[in-house]
Order: C-alpha cells, then sequence, then structure tokens
C-alpha cells in the first residue's frame, strides 16, 4: 500500500510532485509556489498563468449551486489568483468534463455565468477543451494575465516590520456554506420544508458569488502604495498568512479583535456555536487579498475603509502569532485556527 494523500496534505504533495522538474527558459521569472507563475515572454510586461480545477462533489455540489453561479465562481477564483500577483486579467481557457446527465440547457447555463464573469472583468474566453466523464462535472481554468514588473507581488516579498492588511471581511463564505449544507440535510429528510434564507443573503452571496478585488488594487494603485507581498485568502487566513511567512521567511503578530468580521457572519457563527473568528481563520472562499505594506504608507491606509490593518511582520523566529483580547498569545502556525475552541 503506498502512503495515503492525506498523510501528506495538498501543499507538500504539490512540492513532491513538482519538485524534479528542471527550469530550461530565462523567461521563466517564477514558476509553480505562488498564487500564478510569472513570465517575461516579450513586452515590458510580465505574464501570469494560473490554473484551477473543480470537481463535483469535491468542491461542489449542484444540489444547490446553480449552474450559472458555479460558472461565474470558477472564473472569480482564478481571477483572484491573478489580483494576488497584483495583475490584470486577460484571457481564459475553459476546459470541461461532463456525464450524460447534463443537458444542452444545463451547459448553456454554465457559460452563461463564465460570460457574466468575462464581460464584468473584461476577460476573453480563447479556448478550452470538453470531455465526457464518467461521473459528474468537472471545471478546468487557466487564467493568462498581466503586470508591471515594477508591482508584481509575491508571496515571498514581505518585510519585517511590514503592516499586514486584508481587504473586505472575513468567514461569510464558509458560514454560506454551512447554512446551504444545514438546509440541504434538512430538505432530505423533509422535503416539504422550503429553505429559508432571509437575512443571511449576504453569506450565500459571499459563497456562491465571490468576486476577485480588482477594486482594492485599484484603490491601493490610486493611494500610491504598492504592497510588498501577496495573496488571497482561498483557504483561511491562517493559512494564507503561513505562505507568506514561509516564503518569505518572517514572522506575524494578527491581533484576533481586528480581523474584520461582518455583522451577519458573527451571528450566525454563533448559531453553529462557532466563534467568528475560528470562520475567518479557516474558513477560506472568501477570495479577499491579504497583503503587506510599508509601514510608512499607515496614514493613508487609515483613510481606506475597506481595508483593516491586522497586524505587523516580525522577525522569522518570533513565529506566527495570533494575539487575543486580553494579550494571550495563539501560535497560528500549527492548529491556530482552533484557538477559540475551548
Ligand atoms: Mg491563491
Amino acid at each position: 500500500m503506498g502512503t495515503p494523500i492525506s498523510e501528506l496534505g495538498e501543499f507538500r504533495l504539490i512540492d513532491r510532485i513538482t519538485s524534479p522538474f528542471p527550469k530550461f527558459h530565462n523567461e521563466t521569472i517564477r514558476g509553480i509556489g505562488d498564487d500564478a507563475a510569472v513570465l517575461k515572454l516579450n513586452s515590458e510586461n510580465y505574464t501570469i498563468i494560473t490554473t484551477d480545477v473543480l470537481v463535483e462533489g469535491i468542491h461542489f455540489n449542484l444540489v444547490y449551486t446553480p449552474l450559472k453561479h458555479l460558472g461565474y465562481k470558477a472564473v472569480a477564483v482564478n481571477l483572484s489568483d491573478i489580483a494576488a500577483m497584483n495583475g490584470t486579467p486577460k484571457y481564459i481557457t475553459v476546459s470541461i468534463a461532463l456525464s450524460a446527465k447534463f443537458s444542452v440547457e444545463a451547459i448553456e447555463q454554465l457559460y452563461s455565468g463564465i460570460l457574466a464573469a468575462c464581460e464584468k472583468y473584461h476577460v476573453e474566453l480563447i479556448g478550452g477543451d470538453t470531455s465526457s466523464s464518467m461521473t459528474g462535472l468537472m471545471i478546468s481554468i487557466t487564467a493568462i494575465g498581466e503586470v508591471l514588473p515594477q508591482k508584481v507581488t509575491y508571496r515571498s516579498s514581505a518585510k519585517v516590520g511590514d503592516l499586514i492588511c486584508v481587504s473586505g471581511d472575513l468567514g461569510a463564505a464558509y458560514l454560506g456554506l454551512q447554512l446551504l449544507e444545514r438546509e440541504y440535510k434538512l430538505f432530505k429528510d423533509t422535503p416539504e420544508i422550503q429553505p429559508d434564507f432571509s437575512t443571511k443573503e449576504y453569506l450565500l452571496e459571499r459563497q456562491l458569488k465571490p468576486e476577485p478585488r480588482f477594486d482594492i488594487l485599484k484603490t491601493l494603485n490610486d493611494a500610491g502604495i504598492c504592497p510588498h507581498a501577496m495573496i488571497d485568502i482561498s483557504d483561511g487566513l491562517s493559512s494564507e498568512i503561513n505562505h507568506i511567512c514561509t516564503k518569505s521567511n518572517v514572522g506575524a503578530k494578527i491581533y484576533a479583535h481586528k480581523i474584520p468580521i461582518d455583522t451577519v457572519t458573527s451571528i450566525t457563527a454563533e448559531e453553529f456555536n462557532m466563534a467568528p473568528e475560528t470562520a475567518a481563520l479557516h474558513g477560506g472562499e472568501d477570495y479577499e487579498l491579504l497583503f503587506t505594506v510599508n509601514a510608512d504608507h499607515l496614514n493613508k491606509l487609515l483613510t481606506i475603509p475597506s481595508i483593516s490593518i491586522i497586524g505587523m511582520i516580525t522577525e522569522a523566529h518570533e513565529g506566527i502569532k495570533l494575539i487575543l483580547q486580553g494579550g494571550n498569545e495563539v501560535d497560528l502556525s500549527t492548529k491556530g485556527w482552533d484557538a477559540f475552541l475551548s
């Protein structure tokens, strides 16, 4: 018997299977290991390339995910990786594998969502492939964008003393998923009961229709701020700050009470007997931007309402710490996500 993949985890598995691959071309500025690859093909810009795959039953459940939303989200999460490199998206390719249960109309629904995202973010669909599948639906999207070399934001560029900032608010997408799962289970047991999502629309929208934060890139650019390191929050704040600190060889202090959490998120977390901070730290799928900025920009940052300063970058030996209200410290580099479970 071989090693179970779960023993290694996704990130170590990727390291293991990709590490033997040689680098042949000088145009490769960054290969695997960031939100996207960065190439210098011929223009003054760097080219950014990123791919994601979404599998039915693993990444989405079609019982409560409308196909149009799925198409939109599949594009949005790829564009979010372009945003994480401080880039501008230009093109996508879309490949799908689908089983016989899908009609032409169903696929048109999926592509209407892909189209809506292309129109909103001015991205061209330039290729792809379709195949049949034994079971269910699989979507693989590759996004291509560009960035000026002096503006690219790697995970590895955080500096000691930087402010750690996050856009928007966190934890809502995770609670949206919990709500959908709960109502789905209720529905399976008692189909005559209709789900009631009133007052929770924000959480569903965050789960079903995430938006890449190009508006934040513009706000920062207009303010004359270029982040040092940046990543998008797909797996939760705790995981993403670990990526930045590991790649940059730095530590971090994050203040729990500074983490931006919407009121509906807080109320719903309590209903699920969960600390709202747990959803923010470990939930993921918010697709907000986590970035580090030179502390000289503090006053400018304080005037931008959609950005929260949640901590600072420290020396590597200080570790990755979550500071709780009252001053206690929790190590975020290990099981920080359950810091609020008592
Ligand atoms: Mg990413």
